[in-house]
């Protein structure tokens, strides 16, 4: 045969993983190399730590419900080395369960890293072989960046932290200073503050997650307030340094902030470098990113990129899709687009933020004349729990066509709502199918198919 293998992956990640098993589950020889843990950003350091921390940072909250409801715990105290331990285990088990998974189905994992020498030869850094390939998939994902731009290259920017580094700490910080307004930055805000530091946000917009509805974005602006999250707007450091034991961030609007720890969350950039795909002819974007096709096809025809490192939607499901789609093009000759439409996703804030669908202004964008439906209510846990905490839920209909174009949602259980929501949208359901639907009392989500009276109206 001509080559040692039919396809080389490159990243064990959500999207390597997936493709490398259902590819040699279809006959083909199959090999990934994985530089350090299998499972990649999503198992190892993102979603599935991250939503470990969520949990816990959730109970100091669900002691102060309790109250209400007759229970007294007594004085409650927390230990961040126990959490992190409980959570090390949990991942190193996951790590284990996806190489075998990818053993099982007959591939052959390189614990190395994989550089490309020409189209068709990988070389193994570490071990010092060459592999050759008739097809590779490049799965690489991305990393945490630490540069603000060229314009805003901080001093002392190499004394904060990125998310990788907040899942190890060795002591739960007092006081913690968030960078960005984005799906990192939100959730490990909340985290944090969940578990008793006190955290402030200093984001350079005039309200965080650019890009989402902007009703949830006011509504989670005031929640975090109501909170005791310190939220600094149109704000940016331009200097970090330390002073003893304690850090102090200076800010564009002249504070200086004095803080344990620093967490850059401002972004992430495609792992691509020193990869050498110029070597195989495979052209990179501005940012880095791998670019590709429909097809997740690169400029190399044989070569083919999935996940974090295309820059598409950064989301593990999506690479998942991704890497289906490319295995059923590629070796089940059925070729087949991924649909980057209809993606639900959710920020796992306290309370959360779930959305599918067109936000109000990506709709009138795309020239819908918009009715809209919305509601806002206390939720019934609350009503003995005492705090005052709210639910939003915003229904987004085509006023010509009566299909319901998104659904946007602030509050308790917003992704586990969200996630069926998105079966209605991408089934083209409208708002009448919605008010046909029978109540499921009582829920949070029965307000979905009970709200009747229009809000307002919108047109492009
Ligand atoms: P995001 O792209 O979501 O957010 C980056 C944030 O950093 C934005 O608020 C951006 O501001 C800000 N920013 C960018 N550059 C600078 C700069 N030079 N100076 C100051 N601020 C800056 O990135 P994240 O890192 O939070 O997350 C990466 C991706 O990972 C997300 O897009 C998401 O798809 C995925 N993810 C998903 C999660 C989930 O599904 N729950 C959880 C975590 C991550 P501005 O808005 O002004 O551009």
């Amino acid at each position: 045969m001509k080559y040692d293998y039919d396809l080389f992956v490159i990243g064990g990640g959500s999207g390597g993983v997936r493709a490398s098993r259902m590819a040699a589950l279809a006959g083909a020889r199959v090999a990934l190399a994985e530089e350090w843990r299998m499972g990649g950003t999503c198992v190892i350091r993102g979603c599935i730590p991250k939503k470990l921390l969520v949990y816990a940072s959730q109970f100091s909250e669900n002691v102060l419900d309790a109250a209400g409801y007759g229970w007294d715990f007594g004085q409650a105290r927390f230990d961040w080395p126990t959490l992190i331990a409980n959570k090390d285990k949990e991942i190193a088990r996951l790590e284990g369960l996806y190489t075998t998974n990818v053993q099982k189905a007959g591939v052959t994992i390189y614990q190395d890293r994989a550089v490309f020498e020409d189209p068709h030869t990988l070389l193994l850094l570490n071990s010092g072989k060459r592999v050759t390939t008739e097809k590779i998939l490049i799965a690489t994902g991305n990393r945490p960046t630490r540069e603000m731009g060229t314009s805003h290259v901080i001093p002392g920017g190499d004394l904060c932290i990125t998310s990788d580094e907040a899942f190890h700490l060795k002591e739960l910080p007092k006081r913690i200073l968030i960078a960005g307004g984005g799906y990192i930055a939100l959730e490990f805000a909340h985290i944090f503050h969940g578990l008793g530091s006190h955290v402030s946000l200093v984001y350079r917009g005039d309200k965080p997650l650019r890009g989402f509805d902007d009703g949830m974005r006011d509504a989670l602006c005031e929640s975090m307030k109501q909170r005791g999250l310190e939220v600094l707007l149109g704000c940016e450091f331009t200097k970090v340094e330390k002073r003893g034991s304690c850090l102090r961030a200076e800010t564009n609007k002249g504070a200086v902030i004095e803080c344990d720890q620093i967490m850059l969350a401002i972004g992430r950039m495609p792992n691509t470098m020193a990869l050498h795909v110029e070597k195989a002819g495979v052209e990179l974007g501005k940012r880095g990113e791998v670019k590709v096709d429909g097809y997740s096809a690169t400029s190399a025809p044989h070569i083919y990129a999935v996940g974090d490192v295309t820059d598409r939607v950064q989301l593990t499901p999506v690479a998942i899709h991704e890497a289906m789609c490319f295995v059923e093009t590629v070796f089940k000759n059925n070729p087949t687009k991924p649909d980057h439409i209809h993606v639900p996703s959710a920020v796992f804030t306290t309370p959360e933020l779930g959305a599918v669908g067109l936000t109000e202004a990506k709709a009138l964008a795309q020239g819908h004349a918009i009715d809209v439906y919305q509601s806002t209510f206390k939720p019934l846990l609350h009503t003995l729990g005492g705090r005052p905490v709210r639910t939003l839920m915003k229904l987004i209909v085509d006023a010509k066509t009566d299909k319901v174009l998104g659904c946007h949602i602030f509050g308790d259980h917003a992704a586990e709502i969200i996630q069926i929501v998105a079966v209605c949208l991408k089934m083209g359901a409208t708002k009448k199918d919605f008010d046909g639907t029978m109540a499921l009392h009582p829920t949070a989500a029965e307000e979905l198919v009970t709200m009747r009276s229009k809000s307002y109206s919108r047109n492009p």
